[in-house]
Formats: C-alpha cells, sequence, structure tokens
C-alpha cells in the first residue's frame, strides 16, 4: 500500500488554519494530528481533540524521548507534533495535516521533505485584527504581538510550495482541497507499478 501525504498548514494567527483544517476533515478523508501543548484549555476546547494539554515538564520529558516530529515555543508556550502516530497514520495510507508554526513547518522541512506546505494568507491586515478580536480570547497586547509577528512570518512564504488567501472559507477549503487532490495525481512510483502492470497485460 502507498503511503499517506503529510501536509502542513501554517499561516498568520487569525488567518483561518483552524477552520480550514476543520471543514477539510469534512470534505475529505485526511486526518487531523492532535499536537500536544503546554497552554492552557480556551473555553470549549477539548482534551486529546483540539490538543494533548500537558506542564511543561511532561512536555519536556517527550521532547527528550525524541517523541516529537517537530516542535516550537510559540506565545511563551510549548507546542509539538507527536512522532509516533503521525508516522503510523502515513504508514498506513492515510493523509495527515498538520496544523503548526512556521519554526515548526521548517523543521518538517528538514525532517520530512516529501512535505507539502500550504501558507493561508488573510485578505487584509484590518481584516485580521478583526478575527483576532472577535474570538475575545486574547487581551489587547496579545492581539497587537499576534499582528506584529504576522509581518515577520510572511517573509517565510517562500518555504512553502502553495499559498491560499482565506477571504471567503469555503473557497479557501475548496482550494485546499484542490492541492490535496492535485498532489495524488502527481507521477509516482505508484505509476510506474500501474504502468509496469500495463505491460504484462498486453
Ligand atoms: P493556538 O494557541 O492559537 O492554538 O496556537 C498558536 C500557534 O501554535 C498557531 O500558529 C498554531 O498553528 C501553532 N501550533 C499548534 N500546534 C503546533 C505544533 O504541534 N507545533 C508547532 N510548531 N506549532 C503548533
Amino acid at each position: 500500500m502507498s503511503k499517506g501525504l503529510l501536509f502542513v498548514v501554517s499561516g498568520p494567527s487569525g488567518a483561518g488554519k483552524g477552520t480550514i483544517c476543520k471543514k477539510l476533515l469534512e470534505k475529505t478523508d485526511i486526518e487531523l494530528s492532535v499536537s500536544m501543548t503546554t497552554r492552557s484549555p480556551r473555553p470549549g476546547e477539548k482534551e486529546g481533540k483540539n490538543y494533548f494539554f500537558v506542564p511543561k515538564e511532561k512536555f519536556l520529558e517527550v521532547l527528550h524521548d525524541n517523541g516529537f516530529l517537530e516542535y516550537a515555543k510559540v506565545y511563551g508556550n510549548y507546542y509539538g507534533t507527536p512522532k509516533d502516530i503521525v508516522l503510523k497514520k502515513l504508514d498506513d495510507g492515510k493523509d495527515v495535516v498538520l496544523e503548526i508554526d512556521i519554526q515548526g513547518a521548517l523543521q518538517i522541512r528538514d525532517s520530512y521533505p516529501k512535505g507539502i506546505f500550504i501558507f493561508i494568507l488573510p485578505p487584509s491586515m484590518s481584516e485580521l485584527r478583526k478575527r483576532i478580536t472577535g474570538r475575545g480570547s486574547e487581551t489587547e497586547d496579545d492581539i497587537n504581538l499576534r499582528l506584529g509577528e504576522t509581518l515577520k512570518e510572511v517573509s517565510y512564504i517562500d518555504k512553502y510550495d502553495y499559498c491560499v488567501i482565506n477571504g471567503e472559507i469555503d473557497e479557501a477549503v475548496n482550494r485546499v482541497a484542490a492541492i490535496i487532490k492535485a498532489e495524488h495525481s502527481r507521477v509516482s512510483e505508484d505509476i510506474y507499478k500501474l504502468i509496469a502492470k500495463y505491460k504484462e497485460e498486453m
């Protein structure tokens, strides 16, 4: 069986990565990797669904045991992608999407170069501020910190394979789904095997 594909989705806080990934799960067979984090749950977030929420000591223990495919410290909290879970899904032929920050995406480019990297952009900075403010979970200082980071983050766009502007959510989700389909249509080892079979059938 062929391996699944690993998609990495990043972009500025508030660009809509989370919503896009959630909607992708409804539209495609892709599976979302659940990260481990030391940040506290926001209202409505569930253990094992949004994140595995752990104390810093536990996170550092997993890190020490080489248990992360990548990890990063984002806005003062640690976040990491559990390695064994993701590699097992890929081995089982399932596509996996990681919704992670840029530091993490750069690590995946080194450790898993076959990954496919998608950057989500907001249509404008004013729209981004509106979206982050609308979440109501961040303080004014947090919001300014996150907006300031955005300009730094977009300078890494050349490390990504695709870019999707999230103006209208369904359109953005359709575009990401189209990228997934296109990546499955690449000329690959599987295609060479199929062509070899054609010859046997002659
Ligand atoms: P939030 O606290 O808003 O859920 O996430 C903050 C940032 O951390 C977002 O940019 C999110 O994509 C990123 N993030 C979430 N999980 C991971 C992870 O496992 N690794 C890395 N590098 N970043 C993550």
